[in-house]
């Protein structure tokens, strides 16, 4: 590995982050670590807001422009303008809501375009929209790497996850959108493992769509709501399928007939879940005065890091990710056939990553609480776990509910 990559310069703020004792905590790609400062600024949030101003807190305490305060702020994490991205609701349901309005775009058209790397919420969601809509729509899903010479004349919309959850490949954001848009379909991006692990030029893309959570790599916290970004000359244009009284130009105003509210306001749905809300913008703290580009530089000299330990001192794991760094979002798989009992005696062992059927161990790098000491300590013990089959102990291979 080039020295270069080695000495990426260290981004890492550990005294910001609640981290367990004993724990190396490689799973933030799936659910952030408890940024300190989240807990006495939800409990003042909840004695001081809502215990003390009760209704009143919606206009007193900034509760009903929050989510359109931290679209904002996540904006700048991802290249999208002020007043583009919209915080509200699950990644489900917004990816429900951002189809929805690519189909309204192409009315001629039926053919979503997807692929077989996407995360199954995401294909599930376009399905149960489509079986709405009608027998002659089609979700038509591909392998990762026919995706962009599939986008036929008939594509409406192109759905994709920029980075596949198992094996963390990355697809090329700005090629794809361009040949979506030479075959006129409309461009939508599912950013849940990019925003917070690298830097997004949402913008510069130049797609209609983008959806994205904010409980991985942002460290919102569980069940933390999702945002959506629309490009701002659709903002005015964009049908809100999901039309929900807060999405309404004047909510208060009580109108029997639903008229959307200009620019991505029109994107909010019901009640914002304000304890959570307020969590996530806490925790977006942690970002100020961090350089994207740091954290992706960092990010990757631990990556390399690590995929040279393991593949020196565990022969018995296969890398699953692309070796290339510039074709890998923020997270390493590896295929072992054991690979859920051998997860389960890491787990147990300190070491925190997770497991993707039907044999992905995977493990997500994340700069802001990790360094290159948490690395070599995390392959200490995975070298252990492997070497003396520390994952044969049946207890290790019954199956929990959530792997
Ligand atoms: C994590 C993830 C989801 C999860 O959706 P929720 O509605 O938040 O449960 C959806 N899509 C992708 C691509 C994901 O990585």
């Amino acid at each position: 590995m080039p020295d270069t990559i080695r000495t990426a310069p260290s981004v890492t703020r550990k005294d910001l982050f609640h981290l367990p004792d004993g724990v190396i905590y490689l799973d933030g790609n799936s659910l952030g670590p408890l940024p300190k400062s989240v807990t006495a600024r939800t409990q003042a949030m909840m004695t001081d807001e809502w215990g003390e101003m009760l209704i009143r807190g919606w206009n007193g305490a900034g509760w009903f422009a929050q989510p359109g305060r931290l679209g904002d702020r996540i904006g700048r994490l991802i290249g999208a303008p002020e007043g583009t991205v919209m915080v509200g609701d699950t990644l489900s349901i917004k990816v429900y809501q951002a189809l929805a309005a690519a189909l309204a775009l192409r009315p001629d058209r039926r053919v979503v375009l997807s692929d077989s790397g996407n995360f199954p919420t995401d294909l599930y969601m376009a399905r149960g929209l489509l079986e709405l809509l009608g027998d002659d729509y089609e979700l038509r899903v591909v392998a990762p790497e026919e995706a962009a010479g599939a986008i036929g004349p008939d594509v409406a919309a192109v759905m994709l996850t920029e980075v596949d959850y198992r094996t963390g490949r990355r697809h090329d954001m700005a090629g794809i959108t361009r040949a979506a848009q030479e075959a006129g379909a409309v461009m939508i991006w599912d950013l849940a493992h990019s925003a917070g692990a690298f830097p997004v030029d949402l913008e510069g893309s130049g797609c209609e769509f983008a959806v994205g959570c904010t409980y991985k790599y942002l460290n919102g916290g569980p069940g933390a709501p999702a945002f959506i970004y629309v490009r701002p000359d659709l903002a005015d244009v964009a049908a809100p399928t999901l039309q929900g009284w807060l999405g309404h130009d004047a909510p208060f105003a009580f109108d029997l007939d639903y008229r959307p509210a200009g620019g991505i306001a029109r994107m909010r749905v019901g009640t914002p879940p304000v304890i959570q809300m307020t969590a996530l913008e806490e925790a977006l703290g942690v970002w100020d005065g961090v350089a994207m580009t740091e954290v992706r530089a960092a990010a990757v000299a631990l990556m390399e890091q690590f995929i040279a330990d393991v593949e020196a001192r565990c022969p018995q794991l296969t890398l699953a990710s692309p070796r290339d760094p510039e074709a890998r979002g923020s997270q390493v798989s590896f295929r072992f056939d054991e690979g859920y009992a051998a997860m389960q005696a890491l787990i147990e062992r300190g070491v925190i990553g997770d497991f993707r059927a039907p044999d992905i161990m995977r493990f997500g790098f994340t700069p802001l609480y990790l360094d290159a000491d948490d690395v070599t300590a995390a392959v200490d013990v995975l070298e252990t776990v492997l070497r003396d089959e520390l994952w044969q102990d049946p207890k290790y291979k019954a199956r929990a509910a959530v792997t």
